[in-house]
């Protein structure tokens, strides 16, 4: 399998096309972004970082039964993942209130929800992202009533996984965003699971170990990084 070329570059990675149509790898970039782009850096060592910590994660998740695109990490900063139909539809779930869910609806950060709340969010930059309803979803004809609740069921499972998972080496899981893709009709876990795209906070201290030390400019981004990575890669 041979990478041919670029098929489309976001803020954060380049998916290539590959000589096998049913592949494609994922290169995880070094740019830090934030607040729809208008926040950016360049951060040298975190494409590796992320895709190590999601390689692993994804091969958790494979291990437990869930359907992800995750083949194999190729090099530092590359995976081979298959090739998937994206829904436009971004979902996120939230064990503890914090980001926008506090901005929102003046929840006190750091309120606990049990169970977890699973919310839709429309995958549009110019639109900001705007939050949606599973009817917006439906409407809108992002996915069917059918992927709907399986992308809720499915969300929901990563985070039962995850959070035992994480817990078991210290960090507590408080909120994450997937995107799902089709592939022959099936529903598959696409994109990355890693601190750019979780809040991962340590379970003794609460220090901030995501990409809320950018967001906010709180300093130890790479050391924060590195020990999300020393500890999903430690038995
Ligand atoms: P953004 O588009 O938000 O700037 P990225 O830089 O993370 O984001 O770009 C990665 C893009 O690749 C996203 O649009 C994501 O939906 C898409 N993607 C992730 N996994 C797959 C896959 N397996 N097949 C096709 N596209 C994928
Ligand atoms: N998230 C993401 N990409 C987005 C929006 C959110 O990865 O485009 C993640 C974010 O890192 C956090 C969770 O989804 O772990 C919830 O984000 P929130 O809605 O609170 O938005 P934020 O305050 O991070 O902008």
């Amino acid at each position: 399998m041979r990478k041919t070329k670029p098929l489309y570059e976001g803020k954060a990675k380049i998916l290539w096309e590959t000589d096998d149509p049913a592949l494609m790898v994922q290169e995880f970039k070094n740019d830090a972004t934030a607040f729809d782009g208008t926040k950016h850096e360049v951060i040298e060592g975190k494409g590796t970082l992320n895709n190590t910590i999601s390689s692993h994660l994804f091969h958790t998740l494979d291990e437990k039964g869930v359907r992800t695109h995750f083949r194999e990490k190729t090099s530092d900063t590359e995976m081979v993942v298959e090739r998937l139909d994206m829904l436009r539809v971004e979902v996120v779930v939230r064990n503890i209130a914090a980001g926008s869910m506090v901005r929102r609806l003046g929840v006190e950060k750091g309120t606990t929800f049990d169970p977890a709340i699973v919310e839709f969010y429309l995958k549009d930059d110019d639109l900001h992202d705007p939050i949606l309803s599973e009817e917006h979803v439906r409407a809108l004809g992002l996915a069917t009533p059918e992927q709907v609740s399986q992308m809720k069921e499915r969300a929901l499972r990563v985070n039962e996984i995850l959070g035992d998972f994480l817990l078991e080496r210290g960090i507590r899981l408080v909120d994450f965003k997937l995107e799902f893709g089709t592939m022959n009709g099936e529903l598959v876990l696409g994109d990355e699971i890693s601190p750019d795209t979780c809040r991962f906070h340590d379970a003794e201290s609460g220090e901030i170990m995501d990409k809320d030390r950018f967001r906010q400019d709180l300093g130890g981004f790479l050391e924060a990084y590195n020990e999300v990575l020393s500890r999903v890669s430690s038995k």
